[in-house]
């Protein structure tokens, strides 16, 4: 038995910021990402420090807006504005989720679709769902990123992805589409979740359920991508696959670890959505 390739998410993404590094060098200008945050929400926090990082490590402008728990829709509403019309910001990002008096269905859709970098604004999700150009959300497209890198078929497989959410499971399954996959979207409410991960070739599990999918899930050579990320209460993340079981399992071709594995490619793809924002500007 071979052991099952780990698909290295970490590396990829460093090695694509080294890529974006490059490029920026040739620049006059510089890109510009502003990350708005609002309230106290302690996982947002550590994420939008560390998408803000890896773009000032790209020499990038990276702007922080922290506003408090308390901001009213029309606070929101000014900033979002103030953004969109700054020409030396080419990429907005809202963090979510936001406070509950506050609706991102309300605030995404005033961010200027060609700054949506995180491909939520319902023009990108229009022509994502259309096959045109636009913005693609970032997991997604960083799980294509790391499938492609790692020569792992698409055309005409079995995927299986699961949790249907605007942000993962929605444009997951339509970029999946595009490359002519074979594509079920399994859910909460699906009866018998082994019928379906039986026979695929490749399982994208984005549910943020603890060790959901495991071994017994497993019924031809499958390639496994785990976006889901639980704190737990040691502490440390983890993700939807039981990861060292399936490690032994014979079924399972590649897998992705957790940290490690999607969750450095979602950055890295928000630099790359920046970066096609900022090229667009300069045409
Ligand atoms: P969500 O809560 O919006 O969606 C979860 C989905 O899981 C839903 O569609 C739901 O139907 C499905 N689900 C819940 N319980 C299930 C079950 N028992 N069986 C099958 N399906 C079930 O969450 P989301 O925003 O899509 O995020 C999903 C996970 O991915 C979370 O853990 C989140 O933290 C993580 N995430 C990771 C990254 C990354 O960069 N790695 C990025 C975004 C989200």
């Amino acid at each position: 038995m071979t052991n099952p390739m780990i698909l290295d998410g970490k590396a990829l993404a460093k090695k694509i910021r080294k890529e974006l590094k490059t490029k920026t060098k040739a620049f006059q200008k510089t890109p510009g990402l502003a990350v708005i945050l609002v309230g106290e929400n302690p996982a947002s926090k550590v994420y939008v420090s560390s998408k803000q990082k890896k773009a000032k490590a790209l020499g990038w402008h990276s702007v922080l807006i922290e506003l408090p728990s308390e901001t009213t829709k029309e606070d929101l509403t000014q900033t979002i504005e103030g953004l969109n019309k700054d020409d030396s910001i080419h990429g907005i990002l809202l963090q979510l989720p936001l406070p509950d008096h506050l609706s991102a269905d309300d605030h995404i859709p005033q961010i200027v679709p060609h700054k949506d970098v995180d491909g939520f604004h319902p023009i990108n999700v229009g022509k994502l769902a259309l096959g045109w150009d636009g913005f693609v959300p970032c997991t997604p497209l960083g799980v294509i990123r790391i499938l492609e890198e790692y020569d792992i078929p698409i055309l005409g497989q079995n995927v299986v992805v699961i949790g249907r959410s605007m942000i993962v499971g929605h444009p997951m399954a339509e970029l999946l589409l595009k490359k002519r996959a074979s594509v079920s979207i399994l859910h909460s409410k699906t009866r018998d979740m082994k019928e379906y991960t039986r026979n695929a070739d490749i399982i994208v599990s984005a549910t943020g359920i603890l060790d959901l999918i495991g071994p017994d899930h497993l019924g031809r050579h499958c390639t496994l991508i785990d976006v889901g990320i639980t704190r737990k209460d040691d502490g440390t993340l983890a993700g939807d696959l039981q990861y060292a079981k399936l490690l032994e399992s014979p079924h399972c071709k590649a897998i992705t670890p957790v940290p490690g594995g999607v969750g450095p490619m979602t950055i890295a793809m928000l630099l790359e959505n920046t970066l096609k924002a900022f090229e667009a500007s300069t045409r």
